[in-house]
């Protein structure tokens, strides 16, 4: 990124593609978010298909912008740059959003700001729910870190060796027959089926090696387990609700078990939720558990900025560009792998 000196603007418009969303938000420079819209894209069936998913967002980015200007009720010569998801995501949904970002930043001819997706979902947690240099559990669809801020960077203390948490739900909800539908992920659908659940636990792999963890095998085995004859004498039946019980039980205690031991270690006073699956209660519960246990206020982010979403994107680029960080077109090309610990975020002291 190249150094600029600060403008007088006063409005970012943010774009997020990374993976199923195609979302806007309008941020502030003091933090009011303005706007958040956004439409997902629902595979007809199976999971993301990238060409198909970078098509969803090719068609209702005009909308989707237009939409986002007429819920923050401002024009677009109003804007004092353009922020988007420059990655780590997919490689075809992030370029999508990178063109739209592109062109909407040479036409008003404003800086664009490349903004990484995983910091910008630690930012939204902490900008929504004031938590102040918190230890953060990032756990969605594409991702499952557990993060806190040293020396420059956030630092990954703990993460997934294979799936993310929320793909592991996803691809069991599917294999389990479930669908995602608008407002309804399929992570919220298992959680409701846990909730109706006898509570018998299925005994599941749980892997955690040091502070990483593998969701890959639970999810086969979960699978394996929908899959038990019914008629079978020796093995015993069980009912989807309680696989989805058991599924949940394994998969948040290991995250929760590395994220104790990150707390422990580093000895933050807050411990933050974010990304997709934050919105699940039994996680909530098990995590607010944990910073109980250690003396830490636990956050969680709003529904609404939980999953993929413009208004973070937005933020994130407001505090990338007070800082003078923008982002040449001639090196706005999406980073499909960009690490977090990988980014300087100099505006936290
Ligand atoms: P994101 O990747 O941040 O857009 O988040 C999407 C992921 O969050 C998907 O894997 C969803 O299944 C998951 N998700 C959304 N709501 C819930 C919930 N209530 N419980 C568990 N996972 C959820
Ligand atoms: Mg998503």
């Amino acid at each position: 990124m190249v150094k600029i000196a600060r403008s007088d603007g006063k409005y970012c418009l943010g774009i997020e593609s990374s993976a199923d969303d195609f979302g806007v938000g309008i941020a502030d420079f003091d933090g009011t978010l303005l706007a958040n819209c956004s439409d997902s894209y629902i595979p007809q069936e199976g999971g993301i298909h990238p060409r198909e998913a970078a098509r969803h967002h090719a068609e209702v980015a005009d909308s989707i912008l237009q939409q986002a200007l007429n819920q923050a009720d401002i024009k677009p010569n109003k804007l004092s740059c353009i922020a988007f998801s420059q990655g780590p995501g997919l490689g075809p949904s992030l370029r999508t959003g990178a063109t739209v970002a592109r062109a909407l930043a040479a036409y008003l001819e404003i800086p664009l700001v490349g903004v990484n997706h995983s910091v910008a979902h630690i930012e939204i947690g902490k900008l929504t729910t004031g938590a102040q240099d918190p230890l953060t559990l990032y756990a969605s669809g594409g991702n499952t870190m557990v993060t806190a801020y040293t020396a420059g960077r956030y630092r990954v203390f703990g993460e997934t060796l294979d799936i993310a948490l929320g793909n592991c739900l996803d691809v069991f909800g599917r294999e389990a027959g479930l669908k995602a539908k608008q407002g309804l992920p399929i992570g919220a659908a298992i959680e409701q089926l846990a909730q109706n659940s006898q509570q018998t636990l299925i005994s599941l792999p749980y892997v955690v090696k040091g502070m990483d963890l593998s969701l890959s095998g639970l999810l086969t085995a979960a699978t394996t387990t929908l899959q038990t004859p019914k008629t079978s004498t020796c093995q015993p039946s069980h009912s989807l609700e309680d696989v989805c019980y058991s599924l949940q039980e394994h998969a948040f205690a290991m995250v929760s078990e590395v994220t104790e031991r990150a707390l422990a270690h580093t000895e933050k006073k807050t411990l933050l939720l974010t990304g997709g699956v934050a919105a699940n209660k039994r996680l909530q519960t098990m995590l607010s558990l944990i910073a109980e246990e250690h003396n830490a206020a636990f956050s969680v982010v709003p529904k609404q900025y939980a999953t993929d979403n413009g208004a973070m994107i937005a933020w994130t680029g407001t505090l990338a560009y007070k800082f003078g960080l923008i982002t040449p077109i001639a090196k706005s090309m999406v980073k499909l792998r960009w690490r977090v610990d990988k980014v300087d975020v100099p505006w936290i002291q």
